[in-house]
Parts: C-alpha cells; structure tokens; sequence
C-alpha cells in the first residue's frame, strides 16, 4: 500500500499479528522510501448489503423489521428465542455471504421463509400466506396440504 507520508508505492511489513481475538490483523509497516513507520488493521467487511424494495427503492438492511416480521409470524409457537435469534444470525451471514452491495427486499424474504420452514411450519404458513399474496384460496390450501398441515389457522391480517 502507499506510504501515507510521501506517497510512494513501495511499503514493507514489518510486523503482522492477530488482534482483537482474531477479528483483526494488524500490520506494522515501514516506507522504504522515507523509512516513516505505521499501522493498518484489517477487518473482515461486515457492512450488510443495501435493500432494494419492489418500486425501486433502496434502505438500509433493517434487523430489527426482519425480527418483528419473524417474530410476528412465531406468535404463540413453540420456539425458543434462542432459535429464533440463531435463525436471524443465519440470515444474516447468508446475506452477507453473497458479497453483494445490494439485495432484493425479495430475496430476504425468501431468506426468512426458509428460516421459518425449518423452524415452525405454522408460522412459515403465516408468514408465506401475507408475503406470497397467495391469490387464491387454492393456492393456499395447495401450500398448507403439501405441508400436511391442519388448515385451521388464519393468516394474520396486520401484516402489510
Ligand atoms: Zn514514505
């Protein structure tokens, strides 16, 4: 990298070593040119891809909209926090292992059916029946009997 001092490209390291438990190198470098001394750290990039909405638009990755959406759809279920919070924690990382800057507020939604498939049929039935829309009842009953679910729970109104 370039002495931030006079410049030139030509910089060594003289020192590399693991801190913040493992989080961060961080280097000693010298400048062969001038002979100044300093020091980088380096972080893994954990900054969470922008979220493009269906008109267009874009924000700021929300965890907490995706919580309550979770959470919402876990009402009165029988699911730990803790595997609800370690479900969140996982799509996070999937989102973040796509290495992209930006992501379809769909695909987080797909994100979070999956999490929820695993986690509580009932409650992915709840969250899928408001976020695909389904058009017709059909097409709902047709999601609910491959799941071998009783029909008898109704999708929550409140939801966008
Ligand atoms: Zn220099």
């Amino acid at each position: 990298m370039h002495c931030p001092f006079c410049g030139t490209h030509e910089t060594k390291v003289t020192d590399s070593r693991l801190v913040a438990d493992g989080d961060q190198v961080r280097r000693r470098r010298q400048c062969t040119a001038c002979g100044e001394r300093f020091t980088t750290y380096e972080t893994a990039e954990l900054v969470m891809p922008r979220v493009v909405k269906a008109d267009g638009s874009r924000e700021s990755f929300d965890e907490r909209k995706l919580r309550d959406g979770m959470l919402r759809a876990l009402e009165k279920r029988p699911v730990s926090a803790e595997s609800t919070e370690a479900a969140i924690e996982r799509i996070r990382q999937r989102l973040r292992a796509r290495g992209e800057r930006e992501i379809e507020a769909r695909e987080i939604g797909e994100e979070v059916m999956g999490a929820l498939k695993r986690l509580d049929q009932v409650a992915y039935i709840r969250f899928a029946s408001v976020y695909r829309r389904f058009q017709d009842i059909d097409e709902f009953r047709a999601e609910i009997d491959r799941l071998a679910q009783e029909p008898s729970f109704p999708p929550q109104d409140d939801e966008r």
